[in-house]
């Protein structure tokens, strides 16, 4: 087999992948991701791994493969990364976000954050690793999966559900929105991994009350109920709840930051913290945003009934909280139902796996500080944990203090730096020696 130089390969990976139109508008209309999957799978099968494309709808593909490692006894480790991109409107961007192109020493495009960098460099480092005959310490499951943009019911939930037996043995995870870091100064680099993920109830509410003509009385106006439910919702500020992630977080950075830290205002602490405060102050609570009203058809007509939308957000462990509190918010003439619903996960931020994302990071950079955050949306990572898996967001890159480079997930102008792409794959293959 050739030699594989993964540093210098996983540049041209991301910028094939990001030229592999995968749009995911949320409702089957797009190119889909099977030109993607067999890109990936292509490359797996180069240095003799045997991937299976699975498609749960036509052109919706994901792709799952194993490696044997040097301890098959051993539970397996599954590293997973989505294929699909959300939408853009070209037009906003400064490179075409399906060109690839490398300005500034950044590749560019969409998915170059979320997450074609983390496809490239998981490929790049596999690749390499197998051309040279160097094994994982124990099984390693790769999936590549479809839909994650738009809950996963074409990918990883389709996955989990009707596959499962691909995943035999896998016990740890690590994939997306993690790992990247945030500079504390010159030296010193906080590594942001994801240990927790908010759960997600968006609903729908409907007011009923009576029809009628806007000239007479009613007291059982359908709009006026709703309005008052959606102001009672919008305006409730939801308790602080200090769950062991965000613990933990808190504790770490004050120490290093020398802040003070007051965990009977967490608050105050997380304001301290410059741009990460946008990133942590929504994982301090629960949170429920009314975003969508619908009600009536005529300036003199009283409609039947009043809808709204309201975006839920919940903390591990907080759930039955946050819909007993909504419940009484909404009074007794407003109903919910599911518009999409999907759980809380965490896990403790401790044992062999951390130790190996933190080794892999310190080995590479003398400055990195692993601390564990709450993501405040989902990934696929949600369906795995169905399946016993517990994982953590760690797709490492070391960036320039500047970048912003959380406001770019679904963002314009998304872009990764060209050594940010080759330090991950440095440190996606020492973690994989120690796993
Ligand atoms: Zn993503």
């Amino acid at each position: 087999m050739t030699a594989i130089n993964a540093e210098d390969e996983v540049v041209g990976l991301c910028r094939d992948l990001i030229r592999i139109d995968s749009t995911n508008a949320g409702d089957n209309s797009g190119p889909g991701e099977r030109a993607a999957a067999e890109y990936v799978a292509e490359k797996l099968a180069e240095v003799g791994l045997e991937p299976k494309i699975l498609e749960s709808d036509s052109r919706r593909a994901n792709v799952v493969a194993r490696i044997a490692g040097e301890d098959s006894s051993r539970d397996a480790l599954l590293l997973h990364g989505h294929l699909d991109v959300v939408p853009f409107n070209a037009a906003d961007w400064t490179q075409h976000p399906l060109s690839g192109e490398i300005v500034d020493g950044c590749v560019w495009g969409r998915g170059a954050v979320d997450m074609k960098n983390m496809d490239a460099m998981i490929l790049a480092v596999v690749r390499q690793r197998l051309a040279e005959g160097r094994r994982p310490p124990r099984d390693v499951v790769l999936a590549f999966t479809a839909d994650e943009e738009a809950g996963g019911n074409y990918g990883a939930q389709w996955l989990a559900d009707e596959h499962k037996s691909l995943f035999d043995g896998c016990s740890e995870a690590i994939g997306e929105v993690g790992g990247f870091s945030v500079s504390i100064d010159e030296a010193r680099r906080l590594y942001l991994i994801e240990a927790a993920e908010k759960g997600i109830a968006w609903m729908r509410l409907t007011a009923t009350g009576r029809a009628g003509h806007g000239s007479m009385l009613n007291a059982e106006n359908a709009v006026t109920e709703l309005a008052e439910a959606v102001g009672r919702i919008g305006r409730y500020e939801w308790p602080v709840r200090m769950t062991r992630t965000v613990r933990t977080f808190l504790e770490e950075t004050s120490r290093v930051l020398e802040l003070e830290l007051d965990l009977d205002d967490a608050e105050k602490t997380v304001a301290k913290l410059g741009p990460l405060a946008r990133m942590i102050g929504a994982t301090l609570r629960n949170t429920a945003n009314p975003t969508m009203l619908e009600a009536g058809y005529k300036a003199n007509v009283i409609p039947q009934t009043a809808i709204a939308h309201v975006d839920g957000r919940f903390l591990p462990g907080y759930e039955d909280e946050f819909f007993e509190t909504l419940d009484e918010l909404l009074g007794p003439n407003v109903t919910r139902e599911f518009v999409y619903h999907d759980i809380a996960i965490e896990t403790g931020f401790d044992g062999p796996l951390v130790r190996a994302m933190a080794d892999a990071l310190l080995a590479e950079d003398p400055g990195a500080l692993a601390v564990p955050y709450t993501l405040s949306g989902g990934t696929d990572l949600k369906a795995f944990s169905r399946l016993g898996i517990r994982g953590f967001g760690f797709a490492p890159l070391r960036l320039p203090a500047d970048l912003d480079f959380s406001g770019m997930f679904h963002g314009i102008d998304e872009r990764v730096p060209v050594d940010s792409l080759r330090f991950g794959v440095r440190v996606l293959d020492r973690f994989l020696d120690g796993c």
